[in-house]
């Protein structure tokens, strides 16, 4: 089910942050008839409720307290939140997850950063909001996502994106211009000041986790996925 999981202790507070990225033998996509089974099924395994949201390519961050009853998920790319045990979840299929804490504060965040995302720096942001709410350490998990050698995008995307984040300046291995997104956000999580782990591969190459760019309108989602307790 787990395609990585960890976890840390605070060594002044008694926080223990999880952390947890699924494999492609769940499918998250939320328009499947089979979506509150497999989300019930997710939760009883991690032992907690989720809160998640309806992910729009944007930046908007979204402080919650709560888990999101079915079919109320709310318009956002990122959560945050400082309630124990409530799961964060950020679902993807080529797109970065990325899942943040502080052990000590005990403030969590999950982000879902694709192309539209990182141009929009939604990861600072999301940093930023977790520090108006008591972060200051932040670690950030960035999970499996399409490698560089791997996004093609047009000449003119790759060039307008760079403008704006040079680290995503990439070719593929077959030659063309192509987009990191992975590189992008993990500069932009430097320059927030966030130790940054990298969790994977990619998820274009890799059978085991679920892909946009390899498996088209019929891809699966897999969750990036982060709690306090
Ligand atoms: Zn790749």
């Amino acid at each position: 089910m787990f395609a990585f999981r960890d976890s840390r202790e605070g060594d002044v507070s008694r926080l223990r942050v999880d952390v947890a990225f699924t494999d492609s033998s769940l499918d998250l996509q939320g328009l499947r008839d089979d979506f509150p089974q497999v989300l019930a099924r997710l939760e009883d395994e991690l032992g907690v409720p989720l809160a998640r949201a309806s992910q729009v390519h944007g930046d908007e961050v979204l402080v919650v307290d709560a888990p999101i009853p079915l079919g109320h998920a709310p318009t956002a790319d990122a959560l945050v939140t400082r309630t124990r045990g409530l799961g964060l979840m950020v679902r993807v299929a080529d797109c970065v997850p990325l899942v943040l804490a502080d052990v000590e504060a005990g403030v969590v965040g999950a982000v879902h950063s694709g192309r539209p995302g990182m141009v929009l720096d939604i990861a600072t942001r999301a940093v930023e909001v977790m520090r108006e709410q008591g972060a200051s350490e932040i670690a950030a998990w960035l999970g499996p996502h399409v490698c560089g050698a791997c996004y093609e995008v047009p000449e003119q995307m790759r060039a307008e994106v760079s403008a704006v984040v040079p680290e995503a300046y990439a070719e593929t291995s077959w030659g063309t211009p192509s987009v990191d997104v992975g590189a992008g956000v993990r500069a932009q999580l430097e320059r927030a000041g966030v130790e940054v782990v990298e969790v994977g591969g990619c998820t274009r190459e890799d059978q085991g986790l679920h892909s946009y760019r390899r498996d088209g309108s019929a891809a699966g989602r897999f969750a990036g996925l982060v709690w306090v307790s």
